[in-house]
């Protein structure tokens, strides 16, 4: 259990027992007057929707450049609708939310989260019963036309990916595309705007399940630490901004999260 703890702007690395690093956690939020939480990948990886640059990531088997790369979609979207079909589709189907995302989801209904920002595109927050989520990514669960904008569930895209890959939009014939961002693409101005004035407003920054390498989505952690919030990491391995943290835990979501709630309940 790795705890760091920021004293007199001076980073200190101890090595804590699991209780001292909840609790050091849990008074900070039980402290704080606006608390928001920031998700990445890992918070889902426990649903068994793996993350992309871990030791089993997606990326490691399937070129981000070709499956999630806008110019190569716009060129020849069957590599994605296959992906979709093979991958993406099935894992989504089975995935339940996970301790983590109903730990956030109990933060939100014990009044104590205000917003959950999230970089993950899965809905699992929401189907935990989180209801202020900022997907800064978008969403696979959303699927529309990119000439009439017609709106379409997985399922339905799933049924249309059936009869023919790419799929069509039945209403026009135009292509279908996710209601995701893809690499290449820029994030929704108000989306991120949105995202920012949330953490513009919080005291205290919970990160979940994130390497915090993928821009402008890092620029969080960032952003709350210049406004004086305080910043939590709760994740698997080492994070890109673990030395801009007052507390660092290298543990799983779904193991601390719960813990954490348990505690601001006593
Ligand atoms: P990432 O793959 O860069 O990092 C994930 C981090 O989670 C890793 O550092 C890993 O150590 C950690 N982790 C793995 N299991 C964990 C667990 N059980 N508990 C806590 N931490 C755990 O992912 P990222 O930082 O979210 O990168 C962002 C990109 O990945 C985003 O663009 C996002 O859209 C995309 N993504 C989303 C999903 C999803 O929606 N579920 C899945 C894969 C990738």
């Amino acid at each position: 259990m790795l705890v760091n703890l920021r004293e007199d702007d001076e980073l200190i690395h101890l090595e804590k027992t699991m209780s001292d690093a909840l609790e050091i956690i849990s008074s900070g939020i039980r402290d704080s007057k606006y608390v928001v939480a920031f998700t990445g990948s890992g918070i889902s990886a426990e649903c068994g929707i793996p993350t992309y640059r871990g030791t089993d990531g997606l990326w490691k088997k399937y070129n981000p450049s070709i499956y999630a790369n806008i110019s190569y979609f716009l060129q020849d979207p069957s590599y994605y609708w296959n992906f979709f079909r093979e991958v993406r589709y099935p894992l989504l189907k089975k995935a339940k939310p996970g301790k983590g995302h109903l730990a956030l989801a109990e933060m939100e209904a014990d009044g104590i989260l205000r917003t959950v920002i999230t970089q993950n595109i899965d809905g699992l927050h929401q189907e935990a019963g989180s209801s202020s989520v900022i997907e800064l990514h978008g969403t696979t669960k959303v699927i529309f036309c990119m000439n009439c904008s017609h709106e379409y569930s997985m399922d339905e895209a799933y049924a249309l990916l059936m009869d023919r890959c790419p799929p069509l939009c039945p209403e026009c014939q135009g292509n279908l595309r996710p209601a995701v961002v893809f690499f290449g693409e820029s994030l929704d101005p108000q989306v991120l705007r949105a995202a920012f004035q949330e953490t513009g407003k919080c005291d205290f920054l919970l990160v979940v399940g994130s390497s915090l390498v993928v821009h402008p989505a890092s620029e969080i952690p960032v952003a709350a630490k210049k406004k004086e919030a305080s910043l939590a990491i709760i994740n698997k391995e080492r994070t890109a901004l673990d030395h801009l943290a007052d507390a660092v835990i290298h543990e799983e979501a779904g193991r601390i999260l719960p813990q954490i709630v348990q505690n601001l309940k006593k």
